[in-house]
């Protein structure tokens, strides 16, 4: 097995291209230590990068998180998200210190706004600046800013990454916002990069992983990757699905496989409304 591929943050943190994503984790009780022991297995093999939010089961997938990464704190990369009805001023130190403490740590490594709600931006990113100088979090970002909420960002103020809906189902991304990312050196950090499963029994994704011996996951995880600069974060509830998902950084696409994939998967040719779930 190869290393875990890393892709630079703007402020040169290195991060783990693949990581691992926790929406529906702590919805039920009977899943706990499944759920507990896949993130942990995840660890184990490099995926050191967790996303989280403080939406996710209310509260209660912070807390699942909290639990999993007790003794191993220090080799991970935290993200988690701060709700839009919580990114004013008065709110967001609140906000980051119950995610804290739901969380078990004492600072939160990547601090997102989930969506753009009806605070300005330039009052939250404000915000976020104060909780990076008192240590709370490490980094500030955004998650589901198209192109044109990216350019209402207050001037100089340069998020670590837009977290956003990215996969072979979902590539309107790829007309405008992408390529302004790139620019920015921003890098992408492609959400339900499996399509929640949606996609997986697609003959093209079924035909190119059986080429190459793989999983259609591992394909869909290894197409958001290709390009060296974007972070996928799949969710995966089973210790089984992360060993798999975690072959999918050995897994090299062709040129063949590619021009297979945008057949089945057209990419956009025009701009097409960020899409989010
Ligand atoms: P996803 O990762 O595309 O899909 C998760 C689903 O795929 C789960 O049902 C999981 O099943 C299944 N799965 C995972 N690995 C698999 C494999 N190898 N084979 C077959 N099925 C597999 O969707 P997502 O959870 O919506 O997105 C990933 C993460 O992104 C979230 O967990 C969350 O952290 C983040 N997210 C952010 C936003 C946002 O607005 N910023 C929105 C959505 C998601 P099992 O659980 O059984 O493994």
């Amino acid at each position: 097995m190869s290393e875990v591929r890393t892709v630079a943050l703007p402020n040169g943190t290195l991060v783990p291209a693949l990581g691992q994503g926790t929406w529906r984790m702590a919805e039920d009780r009977g899943k706990r230590s499944t759920e507990i022991a896949a993130l942990r297995r995840g660890l184990e093999l490099g995926l050191t990068l967790v996303d989280t939010a403080e939406m996710y089961a209310e509260g209660a997938a912070e807390e699942l998180v909290g639990e999993a990464l007790r003794g191993h704190r220090d080799e991970v990369f935290l993200v988690s998200k701060v709700l839009p009805t919580h990114a004013g001023a008065r709110d967001v130190a609140r906000a980051c210190h119950d995610s804290m403490s739901r969380l078990e740590t004492e600072h939160i490594d990547l601090y997102l706004l989930h969506w753009r709600g009806a605070v300005p931006l330039e009052e939250t990113v404000d915000a976020f600046e104060r909780l990076q100088q008192a240590g709370s979090i490490g980094a500030w970002g955004v998650s589901n800013l198209d192109t044109d909420d990216l350019a209402q960002l207050p001037d100089g103020a340069l998020p670590q990454t837009d977290q956003v809906l990215y996969n072979l189902s979902r590539r309107g991304p790829e007309y405008d916002l992408l390529p302004r990312l790139r620019e920015l050196s921003v890098p992408t950090m492609a959400y339900a990069p499996v399509e929640q499963g949606r996609i997986l029994r697609e003959p093209a994704l079924r035909s190119v992983a059986d080429a190459h011996g793989a999983t259609p996951a591992q394909v869909a995880l290894a197409w958001v990757l290709r390009g060296g600069d974007t972070i996928a974060i799949p969710k995966a509830g089973t210790a089984a699905h992360v060993e798999e998902n975690r072959k999918a950084l050995d897994l090299r696409l062709t040129a063949d496989d590619l021009a297979a994939l945008d057949v089945a998967f057209p990419p956009p040719s025009r701009k097409q409304p960020l899409e989010m779930l």
